[in-house]
């Protein structure tokens, strides 16, 4: 059996050969506390500094803007609760989001309107670009009542981006906070932060070949934040805990490698490479549709629907002939629910029950996509017949 073909990287991405070795290295020899007055303590605090210096270089930001917590997860739910906790005594208690949000986001909104907070969710186009006018609208009328705008600058399932330059700068006009969730754009696109005012950024290091579990949430220019976990004066009072210091340095390993992969070449590659996937699974089932594709996309997702299939069984076969992606959608009883965010989008439920994620990284080739199509159309139409037999 050839070796599988990852092309789930919107999941996770393979940890890079120089972060495994420089967290290694960290756990045999520098495992010391970063809060620790001795030696030991200040070789994995000099650590834990050049790491937050890697992350400020890859964003545009300074390093004493970046706050390392748990990942993508931990970082909005700490820009959206720690916004709100930080503006309590003042008007400001709307929240602005989107339906089209990761649960990182949307259920953190969820939860904050059960518990009495307004939450103003923006509506979209039917291609999953939030409406700014509709931002704009709201802002005009409401702009001294929002505490936060959060929206994600690229969606996990369809890759389609967000016009965040024109959000952050409505937002800032207004006087009002913006946060985006860039787990799938920071670390894989050009960022910089000094070219557009985004105040909070959110970013996961397994997003782009570091480990699981760590990121940050980088604060720009002194926005107050509460802290979300109590417990110690850890990363300037924002986040209490013991630092997790291999993760950290691998994180800061991962932008460091990031920084120097990200380029208009590499980019026009991997478009490339999602297109000739889209051109040849299309030639060889017509019926696919390309969610989200009248949109602008980042150039290695990819969310094909093939009508009238289960995603599950799409899914579970593929991976049987060694080809892994995955369904933006939540497994209950066995069976996939559709996705939200493709129903929230107006994709018919026969179209959103049979969509298949496919995303695709800097290590994906010309071959593993091609042996793909092959799969994918042989898959597909096994599964086909079986409706028509
Ligand atoms: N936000 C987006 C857009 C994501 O794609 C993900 C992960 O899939 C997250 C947030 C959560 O990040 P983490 O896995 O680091 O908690």
């Amino acid at each position: 059996m050839p070796a599988p073909i990852h092309l789930d990287h919107n999941a996770t991405t393979r940890p890079a050969p120089q972060v495994v070795e420089a967290m290694r290295e960290v756990l045999e020899q520098e495992w010391g506390n970063p809060s620790s007055v001795h030696r030991a303590g200040l070789a994995a605090r000099r650590r834990v500094e050049l790491a937050r210096e890697s992350v400020a270089r890859l964003v545009g930001a300074e390093p004493r803007e970046v706050i390392f917590t748990s990942g993508g997860t931990e970082s909005a739910n700490l820009a959206i609760r720690g916004t709100l906790g930080a503006l309590a005594s003042t008007r400001r208690r709307v929240l602005v989001t989107s339906r089209l949000e990761h649960a990182a986001v949307r259920e953190c909104a969820e939860r904050l309107a059960r518990d009495g907070v307004e939450v103003a969710w923006l509506p979209h186009r039917p291609d999953g670009v939030v409406e700014v006018e509709a931002l704009r609208r709201l802002l005009d009328a409401r702009a001294a009542e929002v505490a936060l705008v959060s929206l994600m600058w690229a969606n996990n399932e369809t890759g389609v981006i967000a016009p965040i330059a024109e959000i952050a700068a409505l937002c800032r006009a207004r006087g009002v906070r913006f946060h985006t969730d860039g787990v799938q754009w920071a670390g894989r696109l050009a960022t910089d932060l000094r070219a557009s005012p985004i105040d909070l950024l959110t970013l996961s290091a397994h997003k782009f070949h570091g480990p699981k579990g760590v990121g940050a949430l980088v604060v720009r220019g002194g926005a107050r934040i509460e802290a979300q976990i109590l417990g110690g004066p850890q990363e300037r009072e924002r986040r209490g805990g013991t630092e997790n210091v291999p993760g950290i340095v691998g994180l800061g390993v991962a932008a460091d490698r990031a920084r120097a992969e990200i380029s208009p070449a590499a980019e026009t590659h991997l478009a490339s490479l999602r297109d000739r996937l889209e051109r040849g699974v299309r030639a060889r089932c017509p019926e696919v549709v390309v969610n989200g594709a009248g949109a602008p996309r980042v150039p290695g997702t990819t969310n094909l629907g093939f009508p009238r299939l289960g995603a599950e069984a799409i899914l579970v076969a593929l991976s049987e002939r060694g080809v892994f992606a995955s369904a933006g959608a939540a497994c209950s009883s066995g069976s996939l629910d559709p996705s939200p965010v493709l129903l929230a989008m107006g994709v018919p439920e026969e179209v959103a029950h049979g969509s298949i994620r496919f995303s695709l990284s800097g290590e994906t080739t010309e071959a593993e996509i091609d042996r793909a199509i092959e799969e994918v159309s042989t898959v597909v139409a096994r599964l086909s017949r079986t409706l028509t037999a």
